[in-house]
């Protein structure tokens, strides 16, 4: 079983402690309903560091008003199973008041240029309320390394920005997608699915690498190929499509054939669950 601590001041007497017996710290921060995606940075934590924290926040404020924050999945029981299983060192379980106490007045804010395109555009004040959380726990842990899944590819880069912008004194590392066999990005959203839309929902995996392709080898027409694909996400069974879009990966804006490094990311609803995946193109 992990040590499992629900108060910062009890995280932070074993942090110091084994920070002192020169224990290097890693945090894996997540919103539980855990899955092999999580454990797959666990594992990639555990090759790095000599101690692993997985914190469990549900975090309010990163969901918006009309979003899924009270139907969230909450399993704690079988999280903290996985956790036992994979040998994790410490259970970071805080309660709202550790994160937000009564007198909590502080916001964080990266550049609009990162925070309001794609998912920013969607869902206003996400990552106000994600960058908050991930300053919080950094701080908290006393983390020498956190690991982030590539999955949310716009949060690992504002991430990165915020992090390297305020000098917190952590490394942050990014780790591949874990899938389904059938190539769907593993989620704990994905338990909303339907066996039926379950079935259509590797379409997004498989229309992102095949327009990847595409782009690929004809880059110069990028606009109609988006908008072919956006219509392929719909044909196959897609409710609708908040967007799809190519970008260049450091600055989040839109790419075109000269742009060094770039990444094609989607987000589309089937039915009332929205996905969101990436890969590099
Ligand atoms: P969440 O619990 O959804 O907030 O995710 C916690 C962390 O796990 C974030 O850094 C996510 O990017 C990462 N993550 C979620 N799903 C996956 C996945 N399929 N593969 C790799 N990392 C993931």
């Amino acid at each position: 079983m992990p040590l499992q601590f629900t108060t910062l001041t009890d995280l932070r007497a074993e942090i110091t402690q084994r920070k002192q017996q020169g224990q290097r710290i890693a945090l894996v921060p997540t919103m539980g309903a855990l899955h092999e995606g999580h454990m797959s940075l666990v594992r990639q934590a555990q090759k790095l560091a000599d101690c692993v924290v997985v914190s469990i926040f549900v975090n309010p404020t990163q969901f918006g008003k009309n979003e899924d924050f009270n139907t969230y999945p909450r399993q704690l029981e079988q999280d903290i199973a996985l956790l036992s299983a994979q040998k994790v060192d410490v259970a970071y379980l805080p309660d709202s008041s550790q994160i937000y106490p009564d007198s909590f007045a502080t916001h964080i804010s990266v550049s609009p240029t990162l925070t309001s395109v794609l998912c920013g555009a969607h869902r206003p004040g996400h990552f106000d309320g994600v960058c908050i959380v991930v300053a919080k726990l950094l701080l908290q842990s006393l983390a020498d390394i956190a690991l982030f899944g590539e999955k949310d590819f716009q949060q690992l880069q504002i991430i990165r920005r915020m992090v390297e912008d305020l000098n917190i004194p952590t490394q942050i590392i990014g780790a591949p997608t874990a899938r389904a066999q059938d190539g769907l990005a593993l989620s704990s959203r994905n338990q909303y699915l339907s066996p039926a839309e379950r079935e259509i929902a590797p379409a997004l995996y498989r229309i992102l690498v095949h327009t990847a392709q595409v782009l690929h080898h004809i880059p110069e027409n990028y606009n109609q190929q988006l908008t072919n694909a956006k219509n392929e996400l719909i044909q196959a069974g897609f409710t609708s499509v908040d967007y799809l879009e190519w970008i260049d990966t450091d600055s989040l804006q839109p790419a075109s054939h000269t742009t060094r490094s770039r990444r094609l990311l989607v987000a589309a609803y089937l039915g009332k669950t929205r996905l969101i995946d990436n890969i590099e193109a």
